[in-house]
């Protein structure tokens, strides 16, 4: 414990809630792209998608420029358009809804299970329509939700299943590796993420079909497959066929993932070795809820998110976050339900659809977890929460 005597806060320096873990390996594949012949899409994207497809156990995998292109690439492969819905959670972050509106679809809320914060598949199947087309589960904070169920709904329903595994890179559920199971699983690159390329995202599937429609939308609906053409003009020819976008990963992206990607079961492991840090230092208390995880499946534990007994402490979440801040612990809150953001609110979109995900959202905060991290790091971060705690108890 780093206690500074003077003016009593538990550490001088902010510790931020997550950030990249960059080598000298990582620097070095770099450059070298910087002095190849590709900058953009070429040999380092089809290794870091062949990389990441080994990883999980997918047969496809396709690069986005980031995990909410690939996520509306995804919404694009299975069809959504005008007015189609598309069941997810609201504790989420805001783009595994955006990427139903992109498409011109309706996204539909079901409230989480308040064990586990994942979505609850019961809701699920209560909120199924004539108009349903997928369901996109999270796996919040990296704990696989109930994929067994939510499969059999799909195949009940005849629904696609989207996981939006940004979190969950390195989990497995049932021994599957997260990745590996639905139609599509999107991951995210971004630097708080369990691996990064600065910004990227990838989408893995087994279909040829989505695999086909994919690559072609992150290049403009552009072809230059023979097989695929209605016309051939010339070696020059290609056929724009739908309206897709530039979502390309570039090479230097790509080869920063790679060379992450050799590094993400150690990764992983810090974050497990971290977290149950935690679990042991807050189990049994009365005001702090530990994360419950089921048996069904292994977090990647990208979030670590605590829950506050609010009745036994004399302050609500905020002033607990801001002593938190105040002690140079970087606490987050992850997440705000997204139906109760205005755009969404504006949408039509109302406070009490999801009371479950709405009470979580007014009692949790998110503590520090990452690779990088040291044991001093996750101490100060036990000593500052008992004390901030304390100080509030009722
Ligand atoms: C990070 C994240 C995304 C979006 O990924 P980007 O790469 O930042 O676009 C989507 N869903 C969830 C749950 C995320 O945490």
């Amino acid at each position: 414990m780093t206690l500074n005597k003077n003016n009593n806060i538990v550490r001088k320096e902010y510790l931020p809630y997550a950030r990249q873990n960059i080598d000298d390996e990582d620097i070095e594949s770099v450059i070298q792209v910087l002095t190849s012949d590709y900058l953009t899409t070429g040999p380092a994207v089809a290794e870091f998608e062949r990389a990441v497809a080994d990883y999980v156990g997918s047969t496809y995998a396709v690069a986005f420029s980031n995990g909410t292109a690939a996520l509306h690439g995804a919404c694009f492969a299975a069809g959504i358009a005008d007015g189609d819905e598309v069941i997810t959670t609201p504790m989420t972050f805001a783009a595994s809804a955006n990427c139903v509106l992109y498409q011109r679809g309706k996204p539909v809320f079901a409230d989480i299970n308040p064990e586990t914060y994942n979505i609850d598949p019961e809701n699920i199947r209560s909120l199924i329509t004539e108009k349903t087309k997928a369901i996109i589960p999270v796996h919040f904070t990296g704990q696989p939700a109930e994929m067994d169920v939510i499969q059999q709904i799909a195949k009940d329903y005849d629904l696609l299943v989207i996981e939006d595994a940004a979190h969950a890179l390195g989990a497995t559920y049932r021994d599957q590796k997260i990745g590996s199971i639905s139609d599509m699983t999107m991951f995210s690159f971004h630097p708080v993420k369990h691996i990064t390329s600065g910004e990227g995202g990838m989408i893995t599937t087994d279909s040829k079909a989505l695999y086909e429609k994919l690559i072609q939308f992150r290049s403009h609906g552009i072809t230059r497959d023979a097989d695929k053409m209605i016309e051939d003009h010339g070696p020059w020819y290609y056929e724009m066929q739908f309206l897709g976008f530039n979502y390309r990963m570039t090479d230097i992206q790509a080869a920063l993932g790679t060379s992450q990607l050799k590094k993400l079961d150690h990764f992983v492991a810090r974050r497990r070795k971290y977290t149950s840090t935690y679990n042991e230092a807050f189990q049994g208390h009365d005001i702090i809820q530990t994360p419950v995880q089921n048996e069904s499946g292994e977090s990647s534990w990208h979030l670590y998110v605590i829950r506050l007994d609010l009745e036994k402490l004399t302050v609500d979440r905020k002033e607990v976050f801001e002593a938190l801040i105040k002690e140079n612990i970087g606490v987050n809150v992850h997440y705000i339900p997204v139906h109760l953001l205005p755009y969404y609110s504006g949408l039509g979109y109302q406070k009490g659809i999801c009371p479950q995900a709405e009470k979580l959202y007014e009692e949790i905060i998110t503590l520090p977890l990452f690779p990088a991290m040291t044991e001093d790091d996750v101490n100060d971060v036990i000593t500052a929460v008992n004390r901030v705690i304390d100080q509030y108890r009722r």
